[in-house]
């Protein structure tokens, strides 16, 4: 381990679209601030640098995933490579090469009161080397899932399947699956993309769920953003127009799907019937139980799953898997499924802090065991932000709102001569009612489920909660008070 670690002012961790944002916004609203972003992948982009299946894209508008300072010029929805190509174009554009790290892989973080600073230890994926720094400030923007591997479910005889068994977040190169009877388990977004882009060269995709998920149809392109460009507008406001737009609509969807969720139910079914095949049953395969927008709402750029299925390249089978045998997977209806490949479209391990161990004035900290400061930061948890973004609109709209929020922060810091805040609950929070990160009844996916106990908490009152809606944080958040006596400043 090196004598003396390299410092910074601010260590930003993960080279997604968070911490490249965060990195951003820090060179502009805190301009005398160091910093570096480490980074355990070999490049950028996060989740788009991860995900590699075929058909890989986007399930939200860039114009909202997009940041708001940098004008997206393309369809709406993207594919990886377009996500990439925009987010190399931020870190050229603004010289943000040089602050990155990559093959770090961060393992520790402790915070000495003392010497009020961080220290980071990481991997160095290239020379195996462990290296350290210290930062006056950690921003965690390291996603909410491991990168390493996906989330597989066990299930008996899986090791006596002869086919090949691939997740695909980690997706084989070399995989042939040409001619093959693919079977790919789960439906959430990953799958409705990765179906549709294999379906044209594999023998026959099978879809099997357990439950069914809500799809929205829609053409992968936007009317205002279409007029204005073709009028000649600066692309810039286009940007702004049309991100205004999208979030007007998605807020009336939301509030929809809370006020009357039957209404919003008909609809999403009303559009896809007409696009399945002729005696399809939409109520068994694609009527959810939950009510809409409790789990995301998978987009479908034209249908082109439903299309795949009308062709017969593609089917569905909603039914329990009870074992998997040699030649593939007997179900509960007693029906068997035949797999060459089976695609494992079960979602994500959630990743708390990525993975990192965090010590407090030699304490372990226990993560479960803090209250969250506005869903970005945590009771007794000193000058160290993090990034969890919005489960119904873009992440991207929340990692800019904290980043503006942090960057208001590190000021305020300066100005007091402060070099420590830390949230702490007051007098009269101390008996506050406390709640899991997010409620399930508002929002449920399995990943989430799964792993909830592993979250910090919330209280029922602001500061203390996760709030969902882009619309009211963005009028909250720049007016937080920072003076209320929830965050001490030392
Ligand atoms: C296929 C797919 C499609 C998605 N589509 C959308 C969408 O359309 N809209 C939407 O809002 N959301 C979408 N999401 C959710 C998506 O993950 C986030 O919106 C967004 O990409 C998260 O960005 P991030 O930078 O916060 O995290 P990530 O993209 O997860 O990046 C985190 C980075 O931190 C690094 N890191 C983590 N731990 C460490 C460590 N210990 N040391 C060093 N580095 C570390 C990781 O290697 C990674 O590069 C999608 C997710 C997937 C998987």
């Amino acid at each position: 381990m090196s004598e003396s670690p390299e410092h910074f002012d601010v260590l930003i961790v993960g080279a997604g679209i968070s911490g490249l944002g965060a990195a951003y916004h820090l060179g502009q609203q805190c301009p005398d601030k160091s910093f570096v972003i480490l980074e355990a992948l070999d490049g950028f982009g996060g989740t788009w640098w991860t995900h590699r299946y075929p058909g890989v894209r986007s399930d939200s508008d860039l114009f909202t995933f997009g940041y708001r300072f940098k004008p997206w010029r393309g369809a709406p929805l993207a594919t990886s490579e377009e996500i990439l190509k925009y987010l190399g174009e931020v870190i050229e554009e603004n010289d943000l090469d040089r602050h990155i790290r990559y093959r770090h892989r961060i393992t520790s973080a402790e915070w000495s009161s003392d010497h009020r600073r961080w220290t980071i230890s990481a991997a160095r994926l290239d020379t195996e080397e462990v290296v350290s720094f210290t930062a006056g400030f950690l921003w965690m923007c390291q996603g909410y899932y491991r990168h390493s591997q996906g989330y597989t479910p066990e299930w008996e005889g899986l090791e006596d399947f002869g086919g090949q068994v691939v997740h695909p977040q980690t997706w084989p190169a070399d995989i042939d699956y040409a001619g093959k009877k693919v079977v790919v388990i789960g439906s959430g977004a990953t799958a409705a993309t990765l179906i549709p882009a294999i379906a044209d060269q594999a023998g026959h995709v099978t879809m099997l769920q357990r439950s069914p998920t809500f799809f929205f149809v829609r053409p992968n392109t936007n009317e205002l953003a279409d007029t204005l460009r073709e009028l000649d507008i600066p692309e810039e406001w286009t940007h702004e127009i049309v991100r205004r737009k999208i979030v007007h609509d998605q807020d009336a969807i939301t509030k929809l799907s809370f006020d009357a969720p039957e209404m919003l139910r008909q609809f999403l079914i009303d559009t896809i019937k007409p696009l399945l095949p002729e005696g399809f049953d939409v109520d068994r395969h694609f009527n959810p139980a939950y009510r809409p927008w409790q789990q995301r709402i998978a987009v479908l750029p034209d249908g082109d799953l439903f299309k795949a299925m009308k062709a017969g390249q593609a089917s569905v089978v909603t039914d329990q898997i009870v074992r998997f045998n040699p030649t593939g997977i007997e179900l509960a209806s007693g029906e068997a499924l035949d797999a060459d490949i089976v695609i494992t479209a079960t979602g994500f391990d959630l990743s708390v802090l990525g993975d990192i161990e965090f010590c407090i004035d030699d304490e372990p900290l226990d993560f479960a065991g803090t209250v969250t400061y506005r869903g970005m930061m945590f009771t007794g948890v000193p000058n160290l932000a993090y990034v969890f973004g919005y489960f119904r609109a873009s992440w991207t709209l929340r990692a800019e709102l904290i980043s503006d929020f942090v960057c208001r922060l590190l000021n305020e810091m300066d100005q007091k001569g402060s070099t420590m805040v830390v949230p702490a609950l007051r007098e009269e929070e101390a008996e506050m009612a406390l709640g899991p990160w997010v409620d399930p009844d508002n929002f449920n996916p399995g990943y989430l489920t799964r792993s909830l106990h592993l979250m910090p908490k919330q209280g029922d009152r602001d500061p203390w909660r996760l709030l969902h809606e882009y619309s009211v944080e963005k009028e909250l958040l720049p007016k937080a008070d920072l003076d209320d006596g929830t965050l001490l400043f030392k």
